[in-house]
Order: structure tokens, then sequence, then C-alpha cells
């Protein structure tokens, strides 16, 4: 479900024509819309209701400023993962105790600024980082809230560089790790070791992993049970899927259908943390078409976005469906057309092989980009990262600005 679509020719954000954004703002250009954002908050909440749980949308996901305020304010914590998420969260004024921090490294000043900013709690993923955390909250005299994320070991069936939750990955500790820390918490006097975290991977689109994993953690929990360790809350990650090309992911609520029986009975607070689901299908990026290349092999599209804007289809083989925006009378074509950027990479590409006729000029969007698109961009061949436009109250704002030339030299220093 979103708020692209197509009204006679034209494709449309919203009430506005993307066209005319692209006319406006300039390509490349990630446009979102915030009516998309907004509902798919309101739908997990909603088919989470019975269990009134904590909603920490994933900053990774998209971290623009404009975004996290329209969540934040709409009720959403968030889900940070480095001392700069955290300045984000603070200038949103998101109040500390609906941020959760995860991440395998974080530092001693990470540690610390979170501390100070009261944060809900921390998503511990090692045996050093609690002892780090124990010091200093300790040097801080603050009692610290702690949950340990625990790696259930469970396929999480999506791509393997976004599947967290297998014991061969970085992430979280094995259950008899986690187990023994809850069972000697008591050596932790200023962490209140409360919280069970787990997140398995991104792009999930059964509920199954999900239903795995909890069930392990249930285990566990029934154990520590047993010998009266009680537990406050339990976070169960983010990693829904959503609709790319033909995947058919569960809704929120048949998702929640699954999930909700499983913790009814346990009297713990529910975290939940999803990025994708919220924003994925809420952004597009428009760019435009500078030449049509043909060679004697193949046809390529050539586009003024590339791998520098949108990394996942040269990282992970992503596929985003491609249009034009304004449906022109094009001479057609049968032979198939890569979409491609203008870096040095073969890897370079934001579409392979796709029915795609359209002439020099024209803006092209391609869709479902809101979620680690922008917030994997880079500078790579030295390219301005594009701009980003919010679609709000039927008003298009600019919530990022393009770069410029001098920005990409900003911080370099001549000798
Ligand atoms: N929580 C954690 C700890 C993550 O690492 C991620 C993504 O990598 C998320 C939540 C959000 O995942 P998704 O965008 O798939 O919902």
């Amino acid at each position: 479900m979103h708020y692209f679509s197509f009204k006679k020719n034209n494709l449309y954000c919203e009430n506005i024509k993307v066209q005319d954004l692209a006319a406006k703002f300039g390509t490349p250009v990630y446009i979102y819309s915030s009516r998309t954002i907004l509902e798919h908050f309101i739908k997990l909440r909603d088919a989470f209701k019975k269990l009134k749980p904590l909603i920490c949308y994933s900053v990774k996901a998209n971290s623009n400023l404009s975004i996290l305020k329209l969540l934040t304010s709409a009720g959403a914590g968030l889900d940070i993962v480095s001392g700069g998420e955290l300045y984000r969260a603070k200038r949103v004024r998101c109040p500390g105790e609906k941020i959760v921090y995860a991440s395998v490294g974080k530092t001693d000043k990470e540690i610390k600024d979170a501390i100070n900013y009261g944060i809900f709690a921390f998503n511990v993923e090692s045996i050093p980082e609690l002892e780090r955390i124990a010091v200093i909250a300790e040097s801080l005299k603050k009692k610290v809230k702690v949950a340990l994320r625990l790696n259930p070991d469970v396929e999480g069936d999506t791509h393997a560089y976004i599947t967290t939750g297998k014991k061969e990955t970085k992430f979280g500790m094995d259950i008899q790790t986690v187990k023994k820390i809850f069972l000697n918490r008591g050596d932790y006097p200023y962490l209140k070791i409360e919280g069970l975290h787990m997140h398995i991977g991104s792009q999930i689109t059964k509920a199954a992993p999900f239903v795995k994993a909890i069930k392990k953690a249930k285990e566990l929990l029934s154990e520590l049970k047993k010998r009266n360790i009680k537990l406050k809350y339990i976070n169960i990650g983010g990693g829904l899927g959503i609709v790319y090309d033909k995947e058919r992911p569960q809704t929120a609520k048949e998702f929640a259908s699954k999930i909700i029986p499983l913790l009814s009975g346990l009297k713990l607070k529910l975290v939940l943390e999803p990025g994708r689901f919220i924003v994925g299908n809420a952004g597009i990026l428009a760019a435009k078409v500078i030449y049509i290349k043909r060679t004697p092999k193949k046809k390529f599209v050539v586009v003024d976005a590339a791998m520098n804007d949108l990394a996942r289809p040269s990282l992970y083989e992503a596929y985003h469906r491609i249009v034009p925006v304004t449906k022109l009378k094009v001479k057609k074509d049968r032979k198939l057309a890569d979409v491609v950027g203008p870096i040095c990479e073969s890897g370079d590409f934001l579409g392979k092989s796709r029915k795609l006729d359209v002439n020099k000029g024209q803006i092209i969007a391609v869709m479902g980009t809101g979620a680690y698109g922008f917030s994997m961009s880079s500078n790579y061949n030295s390219r301005p990262r594009a701009a980003e436009v919010l679609v709000k109250n039927k008003k298009a704002y600019l919530i990022r600005k393009r770069e410029n030339y001098k920005d990409l030299i900003k911080k370099e220093l001549l000798i």
C-alpha cells in the first residue's frame, strides 16, 4: 500500500505530479509520501494494539530529520545504532524513554552519551560490551537499562547480507551466554538487565522465522522463570518485508495474529523496531534519462542517478520496479534495457533487463526506495548526494538540499 499511483498518464505522489516535482527540485531526487509513512506506522500500531507496544522506528532505514519528526510526533520511538543516530534523535526531541540502542560496536563515548540522555535500553550484543556499559554506568552513578540481544540461530529466509539471526553472524549472543548473564545479573549492580532483544534480519516476508525465534526465546524465558528471573520487556526487532516485485508479504494484521498469541501470556512489554515496513514503499528515486545507449549486445538506459544514490541493486542485487513518470507515446522496442548510472563500475545499475521504452530527457521513477535508499547513499565518484522531498498535506517540502561540489570537499584539507 502506498500513495504513488498513475492518474491518466502521470505518476503522482499523493496529489502532486512527480514530473512537476522533478522539474522543481531537479534530479536525482528522493520523493517521500508522508501519508504512506504514517499509515504504515498506524497499521502496525493498530495490529498490535492489544499489547500496547513501543514501536521504535529504525532510524537507519531513512534518517532524514523531517521523517523522524513525522514519526515521533505520531508517537513512535526510535531504534538507533550509533552516536550519530542518537544526535538525530535528540534533534527531533525524541524522549529518551522511547529510544533503544543496538550495535555490536558501541564506543565509550556513544555509551556515555546514550546513558546521559536516559535512553529506554541498550540492546547488548556481547559480554565485553555489557561490561563496558556496567563500568560507564558506575562511573556516572546511574542505573542503566539493558536488554540482551539473543541470536536465536534461525534462518530469516532473506538475502545473506541482511540475515542477522544465524549463529554465523556477528549479531547478538547465543542462548547459553544470554542465560548465563541473566542468572548472574546480580554481578552488575549498575545494570537493570530486564529485557530480551532479537532482530533476525530484514525483508522477511513470512511470520514463520519470527515465530521460530520467539518460541526459542520463550523456552529461555520459562527456564529463567523457574530460576526466579523475571523480565520486563521483549523486543522482537524489525524485519517485516514489503513488496518490491512479486513478493506477497504478510500484512501487519497477519503478522500480529501470529505473534500476539505467542506473547500474550508473558506479561512483558513489547518493543518493535520496524524500518523498511514503514518507509520502504513510501519513497521513490526520480532520475532523468541522459542517454539511450545501444551496443551490439545490449540496450542501456543511462540515467543521472547511480549506485551512490541507491546502493541496493549493486549491493544485494535488489529488485526495484522502474517506470517512466509520464507515459509518452514512445517507439516500442522489443529489446530489454539495463538501467545504469554514470559510475565507473559494471555493478552500477538500478535495474537489469527491463522493458522500458523511454526517450532521452524523460523522468523515470525507481519505486520502493524509501528505505535504505538515501541513508545508504555516498559521494562515490565525487557525485553530490541527491535532494530529498517530502509531500505532506498536499504540499511538497524540500527536506534535504541537493549537495553541491563545495559540499564534496568541505572537510578536506589541501596540504
Ligand atoms: N533493528 C535492528 C537491530 C536492525 O539491525 C534493523 C535493520 O538492520 C532493524 C531493526 C530494522 O529492520 P527493518 O528495516 O528490516 O525493519
